[in-house]
């Protein structure tokens, strides 16, 4: 594997790689490091599908609204190189921050449909702009063909294909399911920061997920969705942030099953101190 730094040496680098072989596809992950089975699943993919994968560790300061979240950010850099060699990665980019936001950068407001506004936009003010922003520097040094994105990110699936359409990327977004710890908890770098008995604990959202999932025909969306908030609140310790099931698409909020063609169940769960996120697609 190749450890790149610099963002002119990647481009260039590429470059050459499509230069030699027209049909050649480029696969791009991006991530904060902190690697764990969820990042391989996107890794894998990617390997599977294209001659050349590219994975960036980069922690992005402007989608933390929260500084202290930030400096908290787990940062095992050995370890991540290890795991990325262990799956097949090509290339691992790991810009500085000067490299990525150049002096004469300006922070960009995309116009992203108001989805960068709900949900978890509406916890976070700014970090869906932050993230596109991250993006769409990526984007422009890579020209990747095709870009994994987790689907436990679910908003921010919504918020790069938005992005792909606006900047007319080349780019095909393609999406990886969750995953889960053994008992159900997705699989997250902040996991590290609960305890062990929270990190099994913490299982009761998935179970809360799939429960609403399966309640559905009997008690309809908006009952199925009350009754897992409840279930999830008379958890010790635990507090809903949001818990919304939404137009796949749009992200409006949806009431009946029937009211999109898509739909899906995205939550927020407060718990030891460490907000855990976690998503359903119901159809
Ligand atoms: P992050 O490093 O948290 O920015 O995540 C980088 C990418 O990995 C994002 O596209 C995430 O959605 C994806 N990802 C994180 N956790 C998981 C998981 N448990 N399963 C699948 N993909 C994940």
């Amino acid at each position: 594997m190749n450890i790149i730094k610099s963002s002119k040496a990647l481009n260039r680098y590429l470059n050459t790689i499509r230069e030699g072989d027209s049909k050649v596809t480029i696969g791009f992950i991006p991530t904060m490091g902190a690697l764990h089975q969820g990042h391989a699943s996107l890794i894998d993919e990617s390997v599977k599908n294209n001659a050349c994968t590219v994975c960036s560790i980069f922690v992005n300061p402007t989608q933390f609204g929260d500084e202290a979240d930030l400096d908290k950010y787990p940062r095992p850099i050995e370890k991540d190189i290890k795991l990325l060699m262990e799956h097949g990665c090509s290339i691992l980019f790991l810009p500085a921050y000067e490299d990525v936001y150049p002096k004469n950068y300006t922070h960009k407001e995309f116009e992203l449909n108001n989805l960068d506004h709900k949900i978890e936009g509406a916890s976070r003010p700014g970090h869906f702009q932050g993230v596109s922003n991250v993006v769409s520097r990526f984007f422009d040094i890579i020209e990747p063909t095709y870009a994994y994105f987790g689907q436990k990110d679910f908003q921010q699936t919504a918020v790069v294909r938005r992005l792909i359409e606006i900047c007319k990327y080349e780019t095909t977004l393609k999406i990886v399911p969750i995953k889960r710890e053994p008992h159900g908890l997705a699989m997250s770098s902040r996991n590290v920061r609960l305890s062990d008995k929270g990190r099994k604990n913490a299982a009761f959202i998935y179970k809360s997920l799939t429960q609403l999932r399966d309640d559905v025909p009997e008690l309809g969306l908006k009952e199925s969705v009350s009754k897992a908030k409840q279930f999830i609140s008379a958890q010790k310790g635990a507090r809903v942030d949001y818990l919304v099931a939404v137009d796949s698409k749009t992200l409006e909020e949806v009431d009946q099953i029937d009211d999109a063609e898509s739909i899906a169940v995205l939550t927020v769960v407060e718990y030891e101190g460490v907000r855990l996120l976690d998503n359903i697609i119901l159809k």
